[in-house]
C-alpha cells in the first residue's frame, strides 16, 4: 500500500523574540502560515523492518539526518510498528532557506504513515511527536495560520490572511539559523514588531495592513551579513510588492502581492539577478 502527502512551505508573517531563556533557546513569538508551494512525499510500506528514503535533490542527506528518516523511526519505534516504509521526497522547497522545508517533511511523514500503518493517531498527539524532531514541525502538523510561542511549539491557531500571491527569492547562500540566532541581541533591538495590530489585521481580512504589520527581528542580522539579502528586498519593494519580507532567519526574502497584473513584472525582475524566485499563492 502507499500513500501520498504534501508538505508546504511556511513563512513567518511575523517574528519577534521577547528574550534569551536559561536553557538557551530564545522565546519566540510568531506568527507562521503557508503557501502552495510543497514537496511531495510517497510512502509506501516494506514488508522488512527498515527505512529507506529517496530523492531526486542531490544537496539533503538521506540517512539518518533527514528529518523524514526521524518522523519515520520515531513514530515506529513509539508505537512499536514491525513493518518498514520506502519513503520518496520529490524537493520542491528550497533546503536551508527559511522555509521549513526540513519540517514540513517531518511532519508530512507523521501525518502519512499515521494513514499508512492506521495508527490513529491525534493530530494533538502527532504534533508532540513533532516537537522532540524540531520547534516548527508541529505547526507542520496542521498547517493553517498560528501564532507560535515557546520555541515555536505552542500554537494558537488563528484565522487565515486574506488570500493573495507570495512572491519568494532565495539568494544563492547558506544561512544558518544557530548563527543567526547566536549574533542577535535582544537588548539591541529598537522596537518589536505588534502582534497584536498583526491578529487584528488577519481578522479582519485587511490586506494591505497585513502588509504594514510584516515584521521580523532577525532580519538586520541576516541582512547585515549578507547585503545580497538586503538588495533583494528592496529589489522586491521597487518592483511593487505590497510588502516585502525575510522568512525565518532567512535567506528567503517573500513578497505579498494581491494584484494578479503585477505578479509577472515582480518574477521577471527578480529572475533577471536571482534563479531561484517562486510565484506561488497563499494557501488559505
Ligand atoms: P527552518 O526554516 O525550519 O529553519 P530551513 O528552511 O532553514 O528550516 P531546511 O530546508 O529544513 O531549512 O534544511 C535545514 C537542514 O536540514 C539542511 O542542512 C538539510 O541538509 C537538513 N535536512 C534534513 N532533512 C531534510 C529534508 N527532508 N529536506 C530538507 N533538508 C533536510
Amino acid at each position: 500500500m502507499k500513500v501520498y502527502e504534501k508538505a508546504p512551505a511556511k513563512i513567518n508573517l511575523l517574528l519577534d523574540v521577547l528574550h534569551k531563556r536559561e536553557d538557551g533557546y530564545h522565546e519566540v513569538e510568531m506568527i507562521m502560515t503557508m503557501v502552495d508551494l510543497a514537496d511531495r512525499l510517497e510512502m509506501e510500506e516494506l514488508p522488512r523492518d527498515t527505512i529507506i528514503i529517496s530523492s531526486q535533490a542531490g544537496y539533503i542527506p538521506l540517512d539518518e539526518k533527514n528529518l523524514a528518516f526521524q518522523a519515520a523511526k520515531l513514530i515506529k519505534d513509539r508505537y512499536d510498528v514491525k513493518q518498514g516504509v520506502y519513503i520518496h521526497l520529490d524537493k520542491k522547497i528550497p533546503v536551508a532557506a527559511g522555509l521549513a522545508g526540513g519540517s514540513s517533511d517531518a511532519a508530512a511523514t507523521l501525518r502519512g504513515l499515521n494513514r499508512l500503518w492506521k495508527l490513529n493517531i491525534p493530530d494533538l498527539e502527532l504534533q508532540e511527536l513533532g516537537a522532540e524532531l524540531g520547534s516548527d514541525v508541529p505547526f507542520c502538523v496542521t498547517g493553517g495560520t498560528a501564532i507560535a510561542r515557546g520555541r515555536g511549539e505552542k500554537l494558537e491557531m488563528i484565522p487565515n490572511p486574506p488570500q493573495c500571491w507570495v512572491i519568494l527569492a532565495k539568494p544563492p547562500i547558506n544561512v544558518s539559523t544557530a548563527d543567526v540566532y547566536g549574533r542577535f541581541r535582544v537588548d539591541k533591538l529598537n522596537g518589536h514588531p505588534s502582534m497584536a495590530d498583526m491578529i487584528s489585521a488577519i481578522e479582519n481580512q485587511q490586506f494591505h495592513d497585513v502588509c504594514g504589520q510584516l515584521g521580523n527581528v532577525l532580519e538586520d542580522v541576516t541582512l547585515s551579513l549578507y547585503p545580497e539579502v538586503h538588495q533583494l528586498k528592496d529589489a522586491m519593494m521597487k518592483l511593487g510588492a505590497d510588502g516585502v519580507l525575510m522568512s525565518g532567519s532567512g535567506p528567503t526574502v517573500f513578497g505579498l502581492v494581491s494584484k494578479e497584473s503585477k505578479v509577472a513584472r515582480i518574477y521577471n525582475g527578480l529572475r533577471g539577478f536571482c534563479k531561484e524566485v517562486y510565484a506561488v499563492r497563499m494557501l488559505t
